[in-house]
């Protein structure tokens, strides 16, 4: 066991708390990792409510970025002192494991949300008492965490962990959205309906799929600004008219595909209208109540023959996927650093505030 500093969410809706805790060490397949950056997704703040089911005191934190500091028995992907990113949790065992397609893993709720295994196991404590510490196989809020190596990545250890770490969740979920879900073709019209880390990561997904036009719904005039700098072709201010005018003077038989990441039940609405001929609308966005529903017209679903899917992680095979993107970003063409802003890990309540004033995009703490 050793000690480190962590930020805990003492109950639902709690302020973070930086606190220390100690951490277990690395059971057979795991793999304790020095958290050097970990980015702040709009998932751990809906787990602050305790929507997701955390069990608390949890430590959340999912986009976690670091070196390996020791490994458990029969660890053979990596070794202390490499590189790593760590990503969301899957079993290894299920179906859509066996045909790499962890995203939707059979236990993906339980293995990511509660924070505790199925045992009711946990990696952290305090003082002897238990913390939940197995939040997406990581709660990177933390100087130390324990991974499994399943969700673990080697990195290039010449890039900056910090932008490196999104690219666990926010990033790979909006790019993969596009290029790996949609699988969007080149030269189609993708619109992406909110302007945040994953929106704009889709808009960069769209580009590196080389569509022909790339609009961003986003009521944020900075927001809008960025994704115009990474290849947005257009930015729409939906607070400006009536959206559906506003698309199709620019794409008038509609968009191929559409990206929400709102999970709001009237913009989904809309955006069924603004399909074009098979146009696919996927959805990324969680919505505020669990319960909320889209209709879907059956008629215009014939004739259109649209399709609506749901998508979680874009689909990744992290394993495979996240050095795609990190080879893309060493190229320049993944430029994360756009919207990225640097925080210190203790001012982690702070980071939060500014992002919700919309004084920052992603947050990523460092230590
Ligand atoms: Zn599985
Ligand atoms: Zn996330």
């Amino acid at each position: 066991m050793i000690e480190a500093i962590a930020a805990v969410t003492r109950e639902a809706n709690a302020p973070f708390t930086i606190e220390p805790v100690s951490v277990a060490d690395p059971g057979p397949g795991q793999v304790r990792v020095r958290v050097e950056a970990v980015g702040i997704c709009h998932t751990d703040l809906v787990c602050a409510t305790g929507a997701l089911g955390a069990v608390f005191p949890i430590v959340l934190g999912h986009e976690g970025a670091g070196t390996v500091e020791s490994v458990g028995l029969g660890v053979g992907k990596v070794a202390p002192g490499d590189k790593v990113i760590m990503t969301f949790a899957s079993c290894g065992k299920c179906g859509p494991c066996h045909d790499h397609d962890p995203a939707y893993c059979a236990s993906f709720t339980t293995l990511n949300f509660p924070g505790v295994g199925a045992d009711g196991r946990t990696s952290l404590s305090q003082y002897g008492k238990a913390i939940s510490g197995r939040y997406f196989g990581q709660s990177s809020f933390a100087s130390y965490a324990i991974a499994e190596e399943r969700n673990i990545v080697k990195v290039p250890a010449h890039l900056d962990l910090a932008l490196l770490a999104p690219l666990g969740c926010s990033v790979q979920t909006g790019a993969g959205a596009v290029m790996r879900s949609l699988e969007a073709k080149a030269g189609s019209t993708l619109i992406v309906v909110g302007g945040g880390a994953v929106g704009l990561s889709a808009v960069l997904g769209g580009v590196l799929s080389g569509c022909g036009t790339i609009i961003l719904v986003e009521p944020q005039q900075d927001r809008r600004a960025v994704a115009l700098e990474i290849g947005a072709t257009h930015a729409i201010d939906p607070a400006a008219g009536p959206l559906a005018e506003a698309v199709r003077g620019i794409a008038p038989g509609g968009a191929n595909y559409i990206v929400d990441t709102t999970g709001n039940v009237a913009v989904l609405q809309e955006a069924v209208g603004l399909l074009a001929q098979k146009g696919k609308l996927g959805m990324i966005g969680v919505p505020g109540a669990l319960d909320a529903a889209v209709q879907m017209p059956i008629v215009p679903a014939l004739t259109v023959g649209y399709s609506i899917q749901g998508i979680c992680e874009g689909d990744s095979d992290p394993d495979t996927y996240l050095p795609e993107l990190i080879e893309y970003l060493e190229a320049g063409r993944l430029p994360v650093e756009k919207f990225i802003t640097v925080y210190p890990f203790d001012q982690i309540n702070e980071a939060i505030k500014d992002a919700h004033g919309s004084k920052c995009v992603k947050v990523v703490l460092t230590f």
